[in-house]
């Protein structure tokens, strides 16, 4: 039987502010299974970094619920969730996120930095996750050593060597020329095809036809049109 990673039900979420309420997320059901590897997409607008806010911790819903592995998070206070964030989920984002002082190991291990574990041992995970990546020759290079698609391969790497139950990318090829982009989408191929969950969100529609499934989003609510996105 497959595990559902993450569930959403009901979820809305609601911005107050100014005037008027905006309802940027509403009627928001889905759920993924350990191992999808999911696009979500939709037109600027349409409610994809507030989805992404809530799919990663970042932020609670108005009302409904969200269970990740098993755990409803969406009564979490903000120090459940950082702890929830850290431990599950690897972030990957449109503008790398690198800390440019560092070399690239240090910025992947920092993640690790919260977990109890040694010096040597978070070194040694970092160097393995770089490796993985196929950067295993540029650990000591810092970010603006690297090229786009190569600074964002760290911040791969950085997502990876937590474990997390899932990898969330926001638009991670936004900033990427078209050859960066294909070496991040073949890197994301080959985690999902060694397991990983990953759930990348874009606009772009070539970007989403890598995944195995599609979740469309319109107007803060998942396409009904589109019998795939609303299992
Ligand atoms: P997308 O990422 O698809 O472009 P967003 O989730 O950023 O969409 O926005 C969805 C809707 O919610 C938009 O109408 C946007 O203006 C509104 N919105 C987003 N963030 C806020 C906020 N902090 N306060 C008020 N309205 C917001
Ligand atoms: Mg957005």
């Amino acid at each position: 039987m497959t595990v559902p990673i993450l569930q959403l039900r009901d979820v809305r979420k609601t911005y107050f502010g100014g005037a008027v309420e905006v309802h940027a997320v509403h009627d928001v059901s889905l759920s993924i299974e350990e191992g999808e590897y999911v696009a979500i997409m939709g037109p600027s607008g349409s409610g994809k970094s507030t989805l992404m806010n809530i799919l990663g911790c970042l932020d609670s819903p108005t009302s409904g619920t969200y269970e990740l592995a098993g755990v409803d998070v969406s009564g979490m206070d903000e120090v459940e969730l950082a702890q929830v964030r850290n431990r599950r989920i690897g972030f990957v984002f449109q503008q790398f996120n690198l800390l440019t002082s560092l070399p690239a190991w240090r910025n992947v291990e920092l993640p690790l930095g919260y977990a109890g574990l040694s010096r040597a041992e978070r070194k040694t995970r970092a160097l393995r996750a770089l490796e993985r990546v196929g950067l295993a020759d540029r650990v000591d290079h810092k970010p603006g050593q690297l090229s786009g698609g190569q600074q964002q391969r760290v911040a791969v790497a950085r997502a990876l060597v937590t474990d997390p139950a899932m990898i969330l990318a926001d638009e991670p090829t936004g900033n990427l020329d078209s050859r960066s982009t294909e070496d991040v989408l073949t890197l994301f191929a080959e985690l999902h095809q060694a397991g990983r969950t990953i759930v990348l969100i874009t606009h772009e529609a070539e970007v989403a036809a890598v995944a195995g499934r599609v979740i469309r989003i319109r107007d803060g609510q998942v396409d009904q049109r589109d019998p795939a996105g609303a299992r």
